[in-house]
């Protein structure tokens, strides 16, 4: 793909964007914006921004398209985005935003959508036992644990459970994602962008993957 990489990665809650974005953000020196990472940076601040976002995410709701629309914009306004590019984490999530975000990148749009294809039964055990490092985002779950009483191996912050990753927030933003998130599949299909791949496999072999997709693309 040609300079600026303009990727969008989308996919259920917990079918891995947020890992298989950061690794190809690193490998190719990529922004990576996790809309959901930019939020939850607000709340832990307190920001007038993150205390209104903050209700939304904790019930598993959409924060409203007005607000999370500004801070994508200026994000991607910025020089490292315009110049090498980004990959998008949690954005779009709804037409509204898909739409907005064509207008902003007009006229050429995003180049690249990869859909990350989970079952939901893989990605409700991967939510149900996630837990995340409250410092620097490490994840970590039940089964693989950091080594030394839910304190992150990296930084020695607390590693807990996200509020949203509750059994009932949970299932509300599955069936938002079915809902609001998920007709933008057929909508990035019709514009020839989207590719589809099977998210349930071994990490580095999706990721090699993407990073083959990514190589082809224009
Ligand atoms: P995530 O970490 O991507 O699952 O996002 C966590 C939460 O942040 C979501 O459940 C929403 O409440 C909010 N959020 C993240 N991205 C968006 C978006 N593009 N539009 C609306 N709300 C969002």
């Amino acid at each position: 793909m040609n300079r600026p990489y303009r990727i969008v990665m989308i996919g259920k809650q917990g079918a891995g964007k947020g890992t298989q974005c950061s690794k190809l953000a690193a490998s190719l020196g990529l922004a990576h914006i996790s809309t959901g990472d930019i939020l939850r940076g607000a709340v832990k601040v307190g920001t007038e921004f993150g205390l209104l976002a903050n209700d939304y995410m904790e019930r598993g709701d959409l924060v409203p398209d007005d607000v999370i629309l500004g801070i994508v914009e200026d994000r991607l306004d910025q020089p490292d985005c315009r110049d090498i590019g980004f990959v998008l984490d949690g954005f779009p999530r709804t037409l509204a935003q898909a739409t907005a975000l064509d207008e902003i990148l007009h006229p050429d749009g995003v180049k690249l959508v990869i859909n990350l294809d989970v079952p939901t039964d893989v990605v409700l055990d991967r939510l149900s036992s996630r837990r995340v490092c409250t410092g620097c985002g490490r994840t970590y779950s039940i089964y693989k644990p950091p080594s030394s009483n839910w304190t992150c191996d990296d930084c020695a912050h607390e590693v807990i459970q996200r509020a949203d990753d509750t059994p009932e927030a949970i299932s509300r933003r599955l069936a938002i994602y079915d809902e609001v998130t998920s007709p933008l599949i057929a909508w990035y299909q019709e514009k020839g962008k989207l590719v589809t791949i099977a998210g349930d496999g071994d990490f580095n072999a999706v990721a090699i993957e993407i990073a083959h997709l990514v190589e082809r693309a224009q």
